[in-house]
């Protein structure tokens, strides 16, 4: 029965094959707030993959431009960027495990496109209750054929702690993680799980989990921006031949990647960078190790990577969602995050080589030497 319903959307699946075992990198920059400051970031195209860095004042770095799988401009809509995604979220019925994650300095955008602005109207909803929206009409849509059973999990990494957001009494909230999934599959075995059947348990699980972590937070200033949070959706399902398929979707909104100046920082700050700075730096490692197809994968080095183990690799899908501000005074910030997406990106493009995309990747080569020549003319 599962199978019928998979080629009934035979174009979906399409693409989900295509992504198969994939990382894709996307990046968004957001509007920008500040007409004061100059904006040093061009984008090409309306199914641009493309972002200029073009700074006005010189810049150690200068122009550079940098190639994703795609690029979301100042204006794109949180249901443009959610489409663009809806494949990958889609696969996790079909069994796959997903990870998708948002990177980028604090104040890029990042919480704005997971979970959508604070106070939020409900027309501009990020990508968690989208997708989660999204994972319901998928399941009334296959119920006659599969049965299935969707839960959540939230979570937050502080200072390589991990803690459940989703516990009534959060004094007794620190958590294990398991590297090796046990026989529940689960690699937090003990945080709290809610069984969720609408829009609505998720929004108010959401802000459950928001509270919870506001509440943690008053003692130390902003530290939402200093934590990663990861909303974590498991889905079972049982078709009507008995078979069944289990797979995990994790939505990370991660720590700001910005760099603190170490001779401003001190005591518990200077604590909370290197622990952030380390965590990234992990992920980043595991991610190009998975692309280079290497044999060791170093996940137990942070909280983090063996908490996403299970969705980073094998068969696993990840996306990056990689956050810029277009101000020429997050310019250093600016590159050094796009230098991390495209650490991750171009060694899956070269990977890719072989197969039969490797023309669009060519013709994307030629479009970015002809547009360097174009900037040094301009020089
Ligand atoms: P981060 O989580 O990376 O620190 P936020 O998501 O909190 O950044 O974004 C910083 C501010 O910019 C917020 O006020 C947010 O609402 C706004 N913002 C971010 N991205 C967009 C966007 N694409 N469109 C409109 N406002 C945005
Ligand atoms: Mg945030």
């Amino acid at each position: 029965g599962y199978h019928k319903v998979v080629k009934e959307n035979q174009k979906l699946y399409n693409m989900v094959q295509d992504l198969k075992g994939s990382i894709r990198v996307y990046c968004r920059i957001r509007p920008s707030f500040n007409s004061e400051s100059g904006n040093v970031i061009n984008f090409i195209g309306e199914d641009s993959s493309l972002v200029i860095l073009d700074p006005a004042k010189p810049q150690k770095d200068g122009r550079k431009a940098f190639q994703f799988n795609r690029v979301f401009g100042p204006t794109a809509s949180q249901d443009e960027v959610f489409k663009d995604t809806q494949p990958l979220i889609r696969s996790v019925m079909d069994g796959y495990n997903v990870c998708i994650f948002a990177y980028g300095q604090t104040g890029s955008g990042k919480t704005h496109t997971m979970s959508g602005p604070s106070g939020g109207s409900a027309a501009d909803m990020g990508i968690n209750y989208l997708a989660l929206s999204d994972l319901f009409q998928m399941s009334n849509k296959r119920k006659d054929i599969i049965d299935y059973d969707i839960c959540v999990q939230m979570v937050e990494i502080y200072n390589e702690q991990v803690r459940d957001l989703l516990a009534e009494d959060s004094s007794t909230a620190k958590l294990e993680i398991r590297s090796c999934t046990g026989d529940n599959g689960l690699s937090i075995p003990d945080g709290t799980m809610h069984s969720v059947k609408s829009s609505t348990d998720v929004l108010n699980l959401m802000k459950f989990g928001e509270m919870n972590r506001m509440v943690s937070s008053t003692a130390i200033n902003n530290r939402s921006s200093r934590s990663h949070s990861v909303l974590t959706v498991h889905v079972n399902g049982k078709d009507t031949s008995g078979g069944t398929l289990r797979s995990c979707l994790h939505l990370v909104d991660l720590a700001g990647s910005e760099r603190v100046d170490k001779s401003e920082v001190t005591g518990d700050r200077l604590k909370e960078a290197q622990y952030i700075n380390k965590s990234l730096s992990c992920l980043g490692d595991v991610i190009a190790a998975l692309a280079q197809k290497n044999s060791h994968i170093p996940y137990r080095n942070s909280k983090l990577t063996l908490l996403l183990q299970d969705s980073l690799g094998g068969h696993a899908k990840t996306l990056m969602l990689a956050h810029v501000s277009p101000e020429e005074d997050s310019f250093s910030e600016t590159i050094s995050t796009l230098k991390f997406a495209q650490r991750v990106s171009t060694v899956e493009l070269g990977a890719a080589r072989s197969n039969k995309g490797s023309g669009e990747v060519m013709q994307l080569k030629e479009q970015i030497e002809s547009l360097k020549k174009a900037l040094a003319n301009k020089e």
